[in-house]
């Protein structure tokens, strides 16, 4: 492992640094923000994958540069690519599986934050076993007809489309009766119901179509071959819910409040058994810092970082989970308020660490369960006989 950048990185760096200081000022004006990603991208810093004709900046894959891209970023709190399912997981399978026209259609606009994607995959009885939903689509003349259920679409109530697997040929097996669609969320067709969190906040819905319709043509990759297109989405969704920047934010924040909480005589970092639980929380922060910066060593060098690769989001929503459990323990009684919501203010600042706690049980979930993740390492990394339950998993 090399923790060093060569020469020829650190006067990329530079570069960044001082695209940065010419062009960020701290904003959080949503028009002067898109105005800032046109001129990262056009600097060849922003959606280096995306083709400039469709608004990326099409830039040679670089690792190296695209973590010191981030890095600086980050440093200087200037926004990167517009947040959300559309730029993770939505671009990257339509540039592998979509038809030209598709691509000229969506990307420009999921690019410019325009379009907002909903992820229309779960459905009631279908997470884990996702091979098994329901939701069926029937082609009549031009058009799907969709009917059914999708259940835990995250911010659909804010988004335009939605990319949904739909059944479309009952009798075939169950995995290549799937058709990837996609879907205008804005129709008569399509009801959107919130679901109410314990958070207070209310980010997911139960999304249900009736008679909706969508043309015929909007299906990425074959009729059928759904399942295998929507292998692209989730290998984005998963490593960027594995990625460890934030673990190491998390944890600052955690010893931080250890600092400045007073218990009746002195401060929760004082207290033996918190300092105990803290130092093993940081040696495992530590470890898979050191695990990513190995796999991504590795990849940068064109090796295979092989079965590893396969833990980091059990690793990282496991020390999520833990980080979140000690903040509770310390902020002890404030712990019985209620959580403020996502958006809420706070006086004491604490509740946060409950959207936190709360929040850290969902990340476990998403994208495919830490008990799904444990499936996968040890069939596909450790080489153990398949699960029982065959077929199994957003995986
Ligand atoms: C924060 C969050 C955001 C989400 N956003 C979206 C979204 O935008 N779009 C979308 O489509 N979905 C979304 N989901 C849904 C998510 O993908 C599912 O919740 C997840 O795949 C699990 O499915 P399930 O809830 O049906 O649980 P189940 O599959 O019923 O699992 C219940 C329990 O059984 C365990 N289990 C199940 N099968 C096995 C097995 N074979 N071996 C061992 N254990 C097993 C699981 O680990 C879990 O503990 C989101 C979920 C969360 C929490």
């Amino acid at each position: 492992m090399d923790l060093q950048y060569s020469a020829e990185y650190e006067a990329f760096r530079g570069d960044v640094r001082s695209f940065l200081e010419a062009n960020w000022q701290p904003t959080r004006n949503a028009e002067a923000m898109a105005d800032f990603r046109k001129m990262a991208t056009h600097a060849g810093y922003l959606y280096r994958s995306v083709p400039k004709r469709f608004r990326g900046s099409e830039q040679v894959s670089d690792l190296l540069k695209a973590q010191i891209i981030r890095e600086e970023f980050e440093a200087a709190h200037a926004p990167m690519e517009v947040p959300g399912n559309g730029m993770s997981m939505l671009v990257p399978t339509l540039l592998e599986n979509g038809a030209d026209w598709q691509k000229e259609m969506f990307i420009p606009k999921t690019v410019l934050g325009e379009y907002q994607w909903a992820q229309g995959y779960s459905e009631p009885g279908s997470g884990s076993d996702l091979a098994s939903i329901r939701t069926k689509g029937e082609l009549v003349g031009d058009e799907w007809i969709i009917n059914g259920q999708k259940v835990w679409t995250t911010l659909a109530h804010k988004c335009q489309y939605m990319y949904a697997l739909i059944r479309t040929e009952p009798h075939a097996p169950k995995h290549e009766g799937i058709t990837y669609m996609l879907i205008d969320l804005r129709q008569p067709g399509v009801e959107v119901r919130p679901l109410r969190q314990i958070t207070g906040g209310a980010e997911f819905n139960e999304v249900f179509f009736t008679d909706a319709r969508t043309p015929a043509n909007w299906i990425v990759g074959k009729r059928g071959e759904g399942w295998t297109v929507s292998r692209t989405t989730l290998k984005h969704e998963r490593s960027s819910i594995g990625g460890g920047n934030n673990i190491q934010r998390t944890f600052n924040k955690l010893v931080a409040l250890a600092q400045r909480t007073e218990r009746s005589e002195s401060r929760a970092i004082d207290d033996q058994a918190i300092r105990e639980k803290i130092c093993r929380i940081e040696a495992r922060v530590l470890a898979h810092k050191y695990s990513l910066y190995r796999q991504f060593s590795m990849t940068a060098a064109g090796k295979e970082p092989g079965a590893v690769s396969l833990m980091s989001k059990l690793i990282s929503t496991n020390i999520g989970h833990e980080i979140a459990a000690v903040a509770q323990e310390i902020i002890a009684d404030d712990g019985l308020i209620l959580p403020a919501g996502r958006d809420a203010g706070s006086k004491l600042g604490n509740e946060k660490w409950l959207n936190q706690y709360f929040g850290s049980l969902g990340v476990a979930i998403a994208g495919g369960t830490s008990n799904i993740q444990r499936n996968i390492i040890a069939e596909r990394g450790l080489g153990l006989p398949r699960d029982a339950v065959a077929g199994s998993g957003k995986e």
